[in-house]
């Protein structure tokens, strides 16, 4: 629904002033002014999705313009180049930072505001949605003085967020931590940071180079786009300081090819790189009004090969006032690579992506973004829909997870069936009945752990007494949805 103001009476300046305020209240992230021939259309991004909010008319569109202009400390007499600027100040209550840039259109200059919420990194390491798990991994990752640990993930997947976490918790006085940014996210006491300008030859090789003669402890590179940054970071972590990074890939897999493709001694690769911490972010279902459903047959074989624990009921978003559609907010979903012994010589001795696939997944120590995030689902603070929209198959699935693959596709769920009382993968070495009759893979019983542990926690018991559904129904269907829709009336009314 659209926010009505009263732009005949309402001074400009209080619009404005509401709009940021109410962008704020929301957790959004981005405010879009954009020009069309007649109004000023105004959206907003909240939880990744840009939704419209406003619709600004005519008679006020430029002054509103003018006046974001003036408060982001833009030249208001230049229309016709974009600019850059910045909003700091109180918004609904809360102390904000926003980051503005102008673009001029056809139908005049779009305004978008970038609202940088720094609420989430400063509550710390333990609040980025880290499994159990994957938190002792970190913690233990970055208790050693040298080393590279990079995290990475598309652009909006949190990266600074978890990096601005670690290095909080990092900071102390006995540390020297110099940070070279772009752009600096965000300020944080203690922290020497430098912010990269191009413009005028200072990049971030050439402020690297400098931040190693200024002794220091850690050093936070922003990210890692080119040949020298990367081998100036390990040169960096080789002689005994910690790195911290960022890189633009999507899995641990796909990071260890970015670097190896890159021009950097193999070696000193292999020897300097400690952690890789993957990251994407899938919405929150509202804990407010969440409800419950039975699992598809579909999902069930997806979790029990992905996590080899059998499940009958998962949660479903619903829908209330105080959330979106039955979501609210956004959980990271991760996958923490330790960089082991074997690991580091495969990475020096440039093994084939699939022996070093193995060697990533087949230890028993690394929890797949897939599992991470099916974990979540289990545990009721995402829903199986999400963690499907952002797992990339064909990028995440190695050669031999055809199996994984085609279910996740849904292409041959009785394929699938025969299949897992056949062949003796290690997610689906015959079951006879699906109740642990079957021989747990090391990684399967890792993940079973993980699982009674998260349960024992979250008090949820996973063998819901839902009802079963027919047998034959493959994957979603319209039929099955409306079935779902009426179990979870009858739920809430039983809940009543
Ligand atoms: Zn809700």
């Amino acid at each position: 629904m659209l926010r009505e103001f009263d732009y005949d009476n309402q001074a400009v300046v209080d619009i404005v002033n509401e709009m940021i305020a109410d962008a704020v209240n929301k957790s959004a992230s981005d405010i879009h002014f954009d020009p069309t021939p007649t109004i000023l259309k105004v959206r907003m991004r909240i939880d990744g999705e840009l939704m419209d909010y406003a619709v600004v008319p005519e008679i006020v569109k430029k002054n509103l313009t003018t006046r974001i202009k003036i408060i982001s400390g833009m030249n208001i007499t230049e229309s016709r180049m974009p600019q850059d600027g910045a909003i700091k100040g109180e918004f609904g209550g809360k102390d904000v930072d926003m980051r503005v840039s102008s673009l001029p259109l056809v139908n005049g200059e779009k305004v978008v505001i970038r609202i940088l919420d720094y609420s989430m990194s400063l509550q710390g390491i333990e609040t980025l949605g880290l499994s159990d798990y994957n938190l002792q991994k970190v913690l233990k990752m970055i208790s050693v003085p040298n080393g590279i640990i990079l995290t990475t993930g598309a652009t909006g997947s949190g990266k600074s967020t978890t990096n601005y976490s670690i290095l909080k918790r990092l900071n102390t006085p006995d540390k020297n931590i110099i940070t070279v940014e772009d752009p600096v996210e965000m300020q944080i006491d203690g922290l020497n940071q430098v912010q990269v300008m191009s413009e005028i030859g200072l990049n971030f090789a050439e402020v690297l180079r400098s931040i190693l003669r200024q002794d220091p402890d850690i050093i936070m590179i922003g990210e890692i786009r080119d040949d020298e940054t990367a081998r100036i970071a390990v040169r960096a972590s080789i002689t005994g300081h910690l790195v911290l990074s960022t890189i633009h890939t999507n899995n641990s897999l796909n990071t260890i090819e970015r670097l190896t493709d890159m021009d950097v001694e193999r070696y000193l690769l292999g020897t300097a790189l400690t952690g890789i911490i993957s990251q994407r972010l899938a919405k929150k279902l509202c804990p407010k009004c969440r409800g419950s459903r039975p699992a598809t047959e579909y999902e069930k074989i997806v979790i029990k090969k992905a996590l080899g624990i059998d499940v009958q009921g998962l949660y479903t978003p619903v829908g209330c006032n105080e959330c979106l559609n039955g979501y609210k907010g956004r959980i990271a979903i991760q996958e923490v690579l330790d960089i082991t012994t074997e690991i580091k010589d495969a990475i020096t001795n440039s093994t084939p992506k699939e022996e070093l696939r193995k060697l990533v997944y087949d230890n028993g120590k690394t929890q797949t973004l897939l599992q991470d995030g099916l974990n979540k689902v289990v545990n009721g603070l995402t829903s199986f829909e999400e963690i499907l929209r952002i797992i990339d198959i064909e990028e995440d699935f190695g050669e031999d997870e055809e199996e994984l693959k085609n279910a996740l596709i849904g292409r041959s769920v009785e394929l699938t069936k025969q299949s897992m009382n056949k062949k003796s993968l290690p997610i689906s070495s015959n079951q006879e009945n699906l109740n642990m009759s079957f021989q747990p893979s090391r990684n399967m019983q890792n993940n079973m752990m993980m699982n009674q542990n998260y349960n024992q926690m979250q008090g949820f018991n996973n063998q819901m007494s839902l009802p079963q559904r027919s047998q034959n129904t493959l994957i979603n269907t319209p039929m099955m949805n409306q079935q779902m829709y009426n179990y979870n009336q009858n739920m809430m009314m039983n809940q009543r």
